[in-house]
């Protein structure tokens, strides 16, 4: 099973933000910048880490990104699955739809199995993704993706 670029950045950002001190919050382009990714691609998944209540934008002089409560303890099982949306791990339905679909015993094995990748990230938060290691890692990246 392979995530999509839109969900590893979404956790990139979380894990990003999972470090950072709350006198010095970081903004979509400075996070950016520390994933070396395109702001475009960045903000399109802060905007939707922030329809998840996983984090939140401060406005104004000092302001910038913020892990909410909820994003720090959020089980990495629910935010990708959120990430992820409802897509099977195969295009059963798509163009042209596949004639098996409606009696195909793989599909259904298919979905139990992503079932059980999902189940196994549950019982991580985003804390847990941030001990040693990573942390101290993700303290140190600094941007210079100049866009
Ligand atoms: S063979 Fe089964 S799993 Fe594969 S596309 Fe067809 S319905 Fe889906």
């Amino acid at each position: 099973m392979r995530l999509t670029k839109f969900t590893d950045l979404g956790l990139r950002a979380v894990m990003r933000l999972a470090v950072t001190e709350q006198a010095e919050p970081l903004t979509t382009r400075e996070v950016a910048e520390a994933m070396d990714v395109p702001y475009a691609h960045m903000a399109k998944a802060v905007t939707r880490l922030q329809h998840l209540g996983v984090l939140e934008a401060r406005r104004g002089r000092g302001g910038g990104l913020e892990l909410t409560g909820l994003g720090r303890q959020a089980s990495v099982g629910w935010l990708v699955r959120e990430l992820e949306g409802v897509e099977e791990v195969v295009a059963c339905d798509g163009d042209p739809p596949c004639p098996l679909r409606g009696a195909c015993r793989l599909r259904g094995a298919l979905r139990q199995a992503q079932e059980v990748f999902y189940a196994t990230l549950d019982p991580l938060t985003v804390a847990d993704l941030v001990t040693p290691p990573t942390g101290p890692v993700l303290v140190g990246l600094v941007g210079h993706r100049p866009e």
